[in-house]
């Protein structure tokens, strides 16, 4: 029987997940496709429901249902319940659970592109939305010092900030508007962009929020939107001089931990890269 494994989201169109888990299925020659299911909000519960049949082996989750998935899955992992969103759907023992690998991918991109552990650093995160969170718990996880958090709506930053206090101590919400964002930048060794600014086809396509002055050249500029690979923020960085590190990377290793709870076996990640590559080549050029 060929399995069924697929994305939810709503719309879908820009998505590389069926690029890059399917090389990941043929590579291992898995008798699976992996599908891009297109699911507007009222249609979420029944399709996540269809994965109790046996031809489904589970499922990836992305904007905007990582929040609304949670309540109609039976089993949510201790990190996802914390960051308070699932990227992903694994059947365990005829169970629905739901996990967070968005938290990993972060990190492992992060560590693995730009050698920076952040233990004991200083860290600005841009936006306080489901990447954001990931972001802060796993930042959070790893003994980062001090944790600002700037996003265009404050109250959003100040409720993330609350959530983590008890992990982290040192962290403050400020607004992407005011001037404590530029001190923030020059402040930090590490700042990660988990907004959609500067994404193609968004309202702030060629935006960033922070230009060359206020980025330090010791800092490492991580910047979660892959389309356009190469972002205005990256860009900016690159000219203070700063590490920079794509959200392509990030991309590929939360699907590889997805691919390795759904299968088992080993994800092969130069061959996701390669395959994710490719489709974002064929997208940026379409
Ligand atoms: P989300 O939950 O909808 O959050 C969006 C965030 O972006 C919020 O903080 C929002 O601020 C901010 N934002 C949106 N438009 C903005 C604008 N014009 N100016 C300033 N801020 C703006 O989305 P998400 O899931 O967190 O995703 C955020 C970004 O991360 C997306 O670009 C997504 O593609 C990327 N992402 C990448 C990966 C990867 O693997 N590389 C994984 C997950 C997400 P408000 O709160 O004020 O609305």
């Amino acid at each position: 029987m060929t399995r069924l494994v697929g994305i939810f989201g709503y719309p879908l169109s820009h998505s590389l997940s069926p690029a890059i888990q399917q090389a990941a299925f043929d590579y291992h020659n898995i008798d699976a496709v992996y599908q891009a299911w297109q699911t507007p909000p009222e249609e979420l519960a029944s399709g996540v429901a269809k994965l109790r049949e046996d031809r489904y082996l589970g499922a990836n989750v992305t904007i905007p249902h990582k929040v609304k998935v949670m309540q109609h899955l039976d089993r949510i992992d201790r990190m996802a319940a914390d960051i308070g969103a699932v990227n992903t759907i694994v059947k365990e023992g005829g169970e629905l659970v739901g996990y967070n690998t968005d938290a990993y991918g972060f990190i492992k991109s992060l560590k693995d592109c730009s050698g920076l552990d952040p233990r004991g650093k200083r860290a600005l995160l841009l936006g306080a939305g489901g990447a954001a969170r990931a972001a802060a718990y796993a930042l959070a996880k790893e003994g980062i010092a001090r944790l600002t958090i700037a996003n265009r709506t404050p109250s959003r930053a100040e409720s993330l900030a609350d959530e983590i206090k008890n992990l982290l101590p040192d962290v403050q919400a400020i607004a992407t508007a005011e001037p404590g964002l530029i001190e923030a930048a020059q402040d930090a060794d590490l700042i990660v962009n988990a907004t959609s600014t500067g994404m193609r086809h968004s309202e702030s396509e060629g935006q960033t929020m922070l230009t060359t002055g206020a980025i330090p050249p010791s800092a490492v500029v991580y910047d979660m939107v892959y389309n356009p690979p190469e972002t205005p923020l990256m860009a900016e960085a690159r000219r203070a001089g700063a590490t920079v590190v794509g959200g392509l990377s990030m991309l590929i290793h939360q699907g590889a931990a997805a691919f390795q709870r759904w299968t088992g076996k080993e994800a092969p990640i130069s061959v996701m890269m390669a395959a994710g590559k490719k489709a974002l080549s064929q997208m940026v050029s379409s």
